[in-house]
């Protein structure tokens, strides 16, 4: 089944210093496909001990060999060829992706990998454009800044956009001069194993790139505790980010937390329906709802719900459920059974506390049985305190709530801990400005849902974490200032 790419995937081992190591315990797991619940090659169980020699590894690189001599203009030239390697290996790593995860192919070859290759292209063009300032300073004293690299930096991300995320942090990461060790999530650690192999093609330096893959309860835990690693930048759960910070505060890590949400998208009666029916759809079946910034509660004005629901469920049959490794196929399985079950148990408390069905909501058979497929499922006649539209679900489930006025939407819209997104349809420039003022949330989309640029910062407010990825503010987050001081007197 792997043929294409198991050769390069070095089964069962991990990646420090630029060589490829067994595990110190010599655990591996198995990386299930959740097409069919067969495996598809073993990773490596790293551990606390193998983290230890990742951030020794990536401390010597830092202040040894050809990384601290490299220049701006080094890195710059560097993180562009990564980019064209991904781009080169487009096919090979959505494939990977594909089987490890169960996103359709359309995705990862035409977004994910092409999204990660623009990652780099967008902070290969910062590289050489670090720069402090002078200032003028009391007693007309020299003063000037450098910028810094912040050093070792433990890179921890989930298993939905296993490679682009990895990329959103280690772009930034390697423009500003930092070593990192990564730890993926153990469901899908396949595509950052591979794209070690392209950094070692793009002359990455042993040591700058280490991947301990594992548990994120032993190797994550192990990575966030560990006095050697200067910042954390993690995506995962606000659960998982609160445990993150408990053991970062033990040596004051800097962290930057992308969490989770329950992102409101709202439809005012004035908006071009059509085009809403198709954001809603989109922003909650893409990567089949597996998405931190999915509109997981929409939100529609009265006068314009029956007409909005009758385009949705057109829109839907737009999204066919298969073989996520057809072009075709726009909803694969989920990432797992344990995922397939949350899910399933979230379609039973949403029928439990009165929501209706309009579509969707039983497993699918797809091929021979074995895969964790969910029929894309709305719901209608959601109240904002069902655990439907308060809880992240993290499937294609998707909760219709009517409202009537503005004031009201924008009130029960926050009604959340949550505030990573959020999306607005009107054709009523003032109101839609409004709300993106009123909205907690790190990103509005008007007339528009689940739109992404390298150059545009993404992060959460509230209880969706804080520090902002891409853009300036991405790269800011792996810099650090130093102040110098030339007595001219
Ligand atoms: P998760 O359970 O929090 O896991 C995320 C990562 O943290 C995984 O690599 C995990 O390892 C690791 N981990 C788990 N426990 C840890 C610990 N005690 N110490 C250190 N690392 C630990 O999240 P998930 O279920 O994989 O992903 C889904 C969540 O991510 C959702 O809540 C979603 O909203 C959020 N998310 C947010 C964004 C964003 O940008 N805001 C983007 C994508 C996803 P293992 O998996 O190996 O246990
Ligand atoms: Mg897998």
């Amino acid at each position: 089944m792997l043929s294409p790419t198991k050769a390069t995937l070095n089964p069962g081992r991990l990646f420090i210093g630029g060589e490829w190591r067994d595990p110190v315990s010599g655990r591996t797991f198995e990386s299930i496909n959740p097409a069919n619940g067969e495996p598809l090659t073993t990773v490596a169980e790293g551990g606390a001990p193998d983290v230890e020699l990742a951030v020794q590894a990536a401390r010597k690189a830092l202040t040894e060999g050809d990384w601290p001599k490299m220049g701006g203009g080094d890195r710059s030239k560097l993180l562009w060829r990564i980019g064209e390697l991904l781009l080169k290996h487009r096919d090979e790593l959505a494939e990977l992706e594909t089987l490890d995860q169960g996103k359709p192919i359309f995705e990862s070859s035409k977004i994910d990998v092409p999204f990660a290759a623009e990652i780099f292209f967008y902070y290969s063009g910062w590289a050489n454009k670090i720069e402090g300032d002078t200032i003028p300073a009391r007693g007309g004293a020299l003063c000037y800044t450098l910028r810094e690299p912040v050093g070792v930096c433990g890179l921890i991300t989930p298993w939905n956009f296993p490679l682009l995320l990895m990329c959103w942090k280690l772009a930034p990461a390697l423009a500003a001069g930092c070593a990192v060790v990564h730890k993926p999530a153990q469901w899908t650690s396949l595509s950052a194993l591979r794209f070690a192999g392209i950094a070692q093609e793009a002359g990455v330096p042993p040591g700058i790139l280490n991947i301990v893959t594992g548990k994120g309860s032993v190797a994550g835990a192990a990575l966030a505790s560990h006095p050697g690693v200067d910042k954390i930048a993690f995506t995962g759960s606000t659960e998982t980010g609160r445990e993150i910070m408990r053991a970062a505060a033990g040596t004051n890590k800097r962290l930057t937390l992308e969490l989770g949400g329950k992102s409101p998208n709202i439809v005012f009666a004035d908006a071009d329906l059509e085009a809403a029916a198709r954001g809603a759809a989109a922003g909650i079946f893409y990567n089949k709802g597996e998405v931190c910034a999915a509109g997981s509660r929409l939100f529609v004005q009265a006068p314009a719900h029956d007409a909005l629901m009758e385009a949705l469920l057109s829109r839907a049959a737009k999204w066919p459920l298969g073989d996520p490794l057809d072009p075709k196929t726009r909803v694969g399985p989920l990432v797992s059974e344990q995922q397939l079950q949350k899910v399933m148990g979230y379609v039973e408390a949403g029928k439990s506390e009165g929501a209706c069905i309009v579509t969707g909501g039983r497993r699918a058979q797809v091929g021979d049985g074995g895969g964790y497929f969910l029929e894309p499922t709305v719901f209608t006649g959601v109240q904002n305190t069902m655990k439907i539209a308060r809880e992240e679900i993290f499937g294609p489930v998707l909760s219709v709530i009517r409202f009537e006025d503005f004031d009201e939407v924008l009130r029960r819209s926050n009604d959340t801990f949550y505030g990573l997104a959020a999306g607005v349809w009107t054709r009523d420039i003032k109101k839609a400005h409004r709300a993106a003022r009123a909205l907690q949330a790190g990103t509005v989309w008007i007339n528009c849902y689940s739109v992404y640029d390298p150059a545009v910062p993404f992060g959460g407010y509230k209880q969706s974490g804080f520090g902002r990825e891409l853009g300036r503010e991405g790269l800011d987050a792996y810099l650090q200032t130093k102040s110098v001081w030339v007595d001219l007197s």
